[in-house]
């Protein structure tokens, strides 16, 4: 199973991306984890995005792009997974399908984790990342409406999206993604048609 997880920062995508993971047998991607991986690890990749990062800004596609290629690689993803935080761009989202045609693994879904704008700022503001300060966050949310609100669209056109409403608890959030994605599993075999005497 081939999953792509969209929401503004604050929905709560990687909680649900985690459990989803669980559930569902599947890697969970976070671009966000990689990058602070990287810049926690001080390599060049990550000096250069956290310039970015801690300004609320997206980091440039081609740096995503190479690290999300060579990660699908990778031999856990052969089961499927859960994409978080990526594609954040148009040019992102063409680039993958280009990836996934190419290898004939398109994807099975693309879920939207909605949630009011009020909801997000409260949420941020409560948590405490570096990048969490309202400034920050004020302009991560508008990067999200420029850049990443066209992709709903892009995917909307393809047949993929489903939307999930992102308020309510963490378990009422979780069933309601089960609704969308159980019916993408592979149906159970069917049972022996013979009849018990
Ligand atoms: P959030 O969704 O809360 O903003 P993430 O952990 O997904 O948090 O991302 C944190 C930061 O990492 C983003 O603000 C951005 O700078 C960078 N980033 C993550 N994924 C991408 C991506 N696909 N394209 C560009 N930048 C990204």
């Amino acid at each position: 199973m081939r999953v792509v997880f969209i929401g503004p920062p604050g929905a709560g995508k990687g909680t649900q991306a985690a459990l989803v993971a669980q559930r569902y047998g599947i890697a969970h991607l976070s671009t966000g984890d990689m990058l602070r991986a990287a810049r926690d690890a001080k390599t060049e990749i990550g000096k250069l995005a956290d310039q970015y990062m801690s300004a609320g800004q997206l980091v440039p596609d081609d740096i995503i792009l190479k690290i999300v290629q060579q990660r699908l690689q990778a031999d856990d993803c052969r089961a499927g997974y859960l994409l978080d935080g990526f594609p954040r761009t148009l040019a992102q989202a063409e680039a993958l399908d280009a990836m996934l045609a190419h290898q004939g693994t398109p994807l099975d879904s693309v879920l939207e984790l909605r949630v009011p704008e009020e909801e997000l700022f409260r949420r941020l503001s409560g948590r405490g990342r570096s990048d969490d300060n309202p400034q920050v966050i004020r302009q991560r949310l508008v990067a999200y409406r420029q850049q990443t609100e066209p992709l709903l669209d892009y995917y909307h056109r393809r047949g993929l999206l489903k939307t999930i409403d992102g308020l309510g608890s963490v378990e009422e959030i979780f069933h309601r993604i089960q609704q969308v994605l159980d019916p993408l599993l592979e149906p159970p075999r069917q049972q022996s048609s013979e009849v018990p005497r």
